[in-house]
């Protein structure tokens, strides 16, 4: 399985999966031309992809879909609670490329998990198994909690939001200050600080590889995500680069993980 990240943060989020069988999307959040630019930089036809897996109705998740489902004919999977969202919002995907799921299902090669996540509206992160090799992906979610660490168990790689820094985000001026609220409450987002804690039961579990995803542009940098979650992770003995690895995904394409 491969897997790398197209885009990610508040601009729209795509990541892009692969197996020897097919290739898929999590969530299209960019517009359709800006997704098939990146996915033409990385070789990749739009054409060859076998399916689009939406995690909720946000338009940073979703930008994309209706126009790459409907020139390409790639079917659109989401939980049924999150079609209620969506359906209004992609008018284009034909009826038959509306999938809808409840539990695990399976796209061909791949076992896919929902794993229901705290978010202001219906939102799934995803622990995805190929071959008995595990990923996972959790993005938008208010806070963490043990129903989300067992499912993402035996995970080889997690993406994990890593949205805001607190002080940026209280300090800021931009925002008014119930939306401020709303991003750092049990339903919003996870701040730097969340998610390392996050991560760092995630990696007391077994995972080694951890993604930083999901920045904000406003309220947050690549490095200070960075820092914040090594300098949490230090204080309990864990050192990023020896026992485990931390990338930071961003509006660029990322680095290619390959779990074998
Ligand atoms: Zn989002
Ligand atoms: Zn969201």
């Amino acid at each position: 399985m491969r897997i790398v990240n197209i885009s990610s943060g508040s601009d729209g989020n795509i990541t892009f999966l692969q197996t020897e069988k097919i290739n898929i999307l999590i969530d299209d959040g960019l517009n359709a031309t800006q997704t098939i630019e990146k996915l033409k930089s990385l070789n990749i036809s739009p054409a060859s992809l076998n399916a689009i897996i939406i995690t909720h109705e946000h338009s940073d998740h979703i930008k994309g879909v209706d126009l790459l489902s409907s020139k390409y004919n790639i079917p659109v999977f989401a939980h049924q609670q999150v079609w209620v969202g969506l359906d209004e919002k992609l008018k284009k995907v034909s009826l038959k490329n509306r999938k809808v799921f409840c539990d695990a299902f399976e796209i061909n090669d791949l076992k896919i998990n929902p794993i229901n996540l705290p978010h202001d509206v219906p939102c799934y992160g995803f622990a995805i198994e190929n071959e008995n090799k595990k990923m996972g992906i959790i993005t938008d979610l208010g806070h963490f909690n043990d129903r989300i660490l067992s499912s993402l168990s035996g995970s080889r790689i997690i993406y994990i939001e890593s949205n805001y820094d607190k002080d940026m985000l209280y300090k800021g001026t931009k925002y008014p200050l119930s939306l401020k609220r709303r991003i750092d409450g049990p339903n919003g987002h996870l701040s730097n600080v969340d998610s390392a804690e996050a991560l760092e039961r995630l990696a007391l579990g077994g995972t080694r590889q951890f993604v930083l995803a999901h920045l904000s542009k406003e309220n947050n940098s690549p490095l200070l995500a960075y820092n914040t979650t090594c300098k949490y992770l230090q204080k309990d003995g864990i050192e990023e680069g020896k026992d485990i690895k931390i990338d930071v995904a961003t509006t660029n394409i990322g680095t290619i993980f390959k779990i074998k």
